[in-house]
């Protein structure tokens, strides 16, 4: 029996090392795919839950890799964290929505949506970074206050309970913030309070526990409809994440929540599949 565990023990380990090395032969890939344009941005509508109409897109990107297809970012974000390239494609990411932004609020100006772009850890922590964004925003000509920036929460604050130095001058520019994820880490609402934090995030495991607006409120919903009322006196507004079900999104609009996004309102569509959502009456 114990040749057997060694024999098991060998093959998980040769499983493992394949991983790795597979993981090492994306990681060191990236830069050059960045040179191919092999990252492509697609957009997450963002509704108003109380007409649903389109008010703003999650802007979340993609790699096309030409021998593993359609890569999602689970794959290869927290790779490019790993070995600082999260920097470029960050740049990259958030050059290509906000000239996105950009063209679709020339072209539809009754109905101007805000794009919104998700920032790491690493990209955050960049000196110069609030000083690239600046500059993002000046040669796409988006208007800062259609730009929303997604923190989580240790983006925000560092291990000693710092925030990040950046976040102050962002948003005296009227870029809005957002905390992304909020509910998976320590949640803590007191830093809403000191922080010019705009929009709060709640995280898909607090929408799945939701249930219609008829039923009485669990426990889960009661903390769900807690968070909302503080965030409103923080002058915080609040979107759902993963809003997949009718019921979901009426209690979620019953409960005050302001915003959804979700595969009940869309899935996360190529930009060239937007413009009917703008004409608007919003997503069906
Ligand atoms: P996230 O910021 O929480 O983005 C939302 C994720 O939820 C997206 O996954 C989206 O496709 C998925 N989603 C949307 N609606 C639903 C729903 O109704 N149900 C469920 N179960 N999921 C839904 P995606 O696109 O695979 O992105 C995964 C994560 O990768 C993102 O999570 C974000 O943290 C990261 N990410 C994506 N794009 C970027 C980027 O450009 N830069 C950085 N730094 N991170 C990115
Ligand atoms: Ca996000
Ligand atoms: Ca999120």
């Amino acid at each position: 029996a114990k040749s057997e565990g060694r024999a098991r023990y060998v093959m998980y380990d040769a499983d493992r090392n394949a991983r790795q090395a597979a993981r090492y032969a994306l990681a060191a890939d990236m830069p050059d795919a960045l040179d191919r344009d092999e990252f492509t941005v697609v957009y997450q509508p963002l509704v108003s839950l109380a007409d649903e109409r389109l008010r703003g897109v999650e802007a979340l990107v993609r790699w096309r890799h030409p021998a593993r297809g359609l890569l999602s970012p689970d794959s290869f974000i927290p790779l490019a964290e790993e070995t600082g390239v999260i920097v470029a494609l960050g740049r990259h990411v958030l050059q290509r929505a906000c000239a996105q932004g950009a063209e679709w609020a020339r072209r539809f100006p009754d109905n101007p949506v805000f794009v919104s772009v998700n920032v790491t850890v690493a990209q955050a922590r960049e000196p110069a970074f609030p000083a690239e964004v600046a500059k993002i925003l000046a040669d796409t000509g988006l208007d800062p206050r259609l730009l929303v920036l997604e923190l989580t929460e240790s983006a925000i604050m560092d291990a000693d309970g710092a925030p990040l130095a950046a976040l102050d001058v962002l948003a005296a520019s009227g870029i809005r913030i957002a905390i992304d994820d909020f509910g998976t880490g320590y949640s803590n609402l007191a830093y809403l309070r000191r922080l010019p934090i705009h929009i709060l995030k709640l995280a898909g495991p607090f929408v799945d526990g939701l249930r219609d607006p008829a039923s009485v409120a669990t426990v889960d919903e009661q903390i769900v409809e807690t968070i909302i009322q503080l965030a409103h006196v923080l002058g915080v507004t609040v979107t759902a994440e993963a809003v997949e079900t009718r019921p979901q999104a009426d209690r979620l609009r019953h409960l005050g929540c302001d915003t959804g996004q979700g595969y009940l309102f869309s899935r996360p569509l190529p930009a060239a599949a937007m413009p009917p959502l703008l004409h608007n009456s919003g997503p069906a």
